[in-house]
């Protein structure tokens, strides 16, 4: 293994503000829906589910927001994350690509997701509130709540997709450890979870199906709210303490990325780790070019359609302006489960829309092959859903090697795959098949919307 060039940045640096790229947007997005009446969503009907101070933050044009200092004494638990120089990569692949990674690994529960869990948490706790809910696909965001939760004395009921409950347990017995109370989802403690059951008690679940069980309870108990790991405007707003981190550190090391990558579920790492490149797009002429990264089997920016959708699968949410390919898509049981996810959030869709990123979708045969080449040359096993970004880095290593041009390429290690070794095995075994989506299926999903909102 060669060595690593690591990049820190001082805890002095790190940020004091997140950055908010709807005020750079030439177009901003469309208004999210009230689900119900299917007008421009207001504030105060989001209040009953989120903490006051995120509904701010959801429908804020300010182009910077403060990092409260209790917020930011945490972050010091692991950040500023370190921004490596990926040369075991660039060696292996003989090319002659730039290679670097921020590593979001490093946090303790060992992805990006605490950047978000632990403002979501405080806000909550400062507003009076006692117990949260939240949904979780791989277990990777509902750990980071219960550490959050936990630290700010709430408790957390988490519904996780009944496939991961399954698949990986070892999320769940972390979320125990820091002290919430786990169920599978489906489950029998809310009407949604009840139906679908009764729908089909074989399910798979959903994260969409999860995320209709958690809205539902927050909105039936009291003192209690409901938190998302992905999607939602203000959480993309907390994950550019990514990005805003990477860009000092591309400084330090004297380079600027020609291309970001980030693998993409919701959104939340993508846009954390590109947004603050892509205000330099937007307002001094960059031309840096951003990669979303998404998995074969739930192709919802290549092959989705842009057109007002549901969060959940029962339609208790906002409508969103997002990519989908349809809030009841059931995606097939691939083990990156945090990419699972039937839609995309509203600003990350809307510059989609407008061609100002690119998406790349990727079986998980290639992402898995790209995660241990990856794990042998630079020593850390990334979670099967950063394989994405990885791969997709691999792609564009290859070509810049087959052009003969030295490009400098920056991806997101959104977390770390030590839990995930059941799916590695799985892998190594040859026991992994890729699924391709019949563009019926995608079509047949997509026309529900029709009736939406006509
Ligand atoms: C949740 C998760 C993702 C996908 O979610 P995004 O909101 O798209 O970032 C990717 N990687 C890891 C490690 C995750 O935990």
């Amino acid at each position: 293994m060669k060595t690593t060039k690591k990049i820190l940045l001082p805890e002095s640096e790190m940020p004091r503000q997140w950055y908010n790229i709807i005020a750079d947007m030439p177009i901003k997005p469309l208004p999210m829906l009230h689900p119900a009446t299917k007008e421009p969503l207001k504030p105060e009907e989001m209040e009953g589910l989120f903490a006051k101070e995120l509904v701010e933050q959801e429908f804020s044009t300010e182009r910077y927001i403060d990092i409260p200092e209790e917020v930011r004494t945490l972050f010091k638990i692991y950040r500023p994350s370190p921004l490596v120089r990926a040369s075991g990569l660039e060696k292996a692949l003989d090319t002659p690509a730039k290679i670097y990674f921020k590593n979001e690994s490093v946090s303790p529960v060992g992805s990006h997701k605490l950047n978000s869990a632990i403002p979501q948490a405080y806000f909550n706790k400062i507003q009076g509130v006692k117990h949260i809910t939240t949904e979780t696909g791989a277990g990777q965001w509902g750990s980071a709540m219960s550490i959050a939760c936990r630290h700010f004395g709430l408790d957390l009921q988490v519904f996780m997709v009944k496939i991961s409950y399954e698949q990986k347990p070892y999320r769940k017995f972390v979320m125990n450890t820091y002290g919430a109370d786990v169920v599978s989802s489906p489950s029998t403690l809310t009407q949604a979870g009840r139906a679908l059951l009764a729908e089909n008690p074989n399910t798979n679940g959903s994260l969409g199906a999860a995320i209709s069980e958690a809205v539902e309870m927050a909105m039936t108990k009291p003192d209690t709210k409901y938190t998302l790991g992905s999607v939602l405007n203000h959480v993309i707003l907390h994950q550019s303490i990514i990005g805003l981190e990477a860009e000092r550190q591309m400084e330090m090391a004297d380079d600027y990325p020609d291309i970001v990558i980030g693998c993409f579920g919701g959104g939340s790492n993508f846009c954390g780790i590109s947004f603050p490149f892509l205000r330099h797009n937007l307002n001094s002429g960059k031309k840096t070019r951003f990669i979303a990264a998404e998995p074969a089997s739930c192709p919802k920016l290549t092959r989705g359609r842009f057109e007002y959708d549901f969060g959940d699968q029962i339609g208790m949410t906002p409508l969103i302006p997002m990519f989908t390919l349809g809030h009841d898509f059931q995606p097939a049981s691939i083990h990156a489960g945090g990419l699972r996810y039937h839609g995309a959030g509203a600003i990350v869709s809307e510059l989609q829309r407008e061609g100002l990123i690119e998406a790349m979708d990727i079986h998980q045969s290639e992402t898995f092959r790209a995660g241990i080449l990856f794990a042998q040359a630079e020593g850390i096993i990334p979670a099967p859903e950063s394989t994405h970004a990885i791969a997709a880095t691999i792609r564009e290593a290859l070509k810049a090697k087959e052009e003969g041009v030295e490009k400098v390429i920056l991806f997101n290690l959104s977390g770390h795959g030590l839990i995930d070794m059941a799916s590695y095995d799985k892998f190594l075994l040859g026991e992994l098949s890729d699924f391709s989506v019949p563009d019926e299926d995608i079509a047949a999903s997509i026309a529900k919307l029709d009736k939406l909102i006509k």
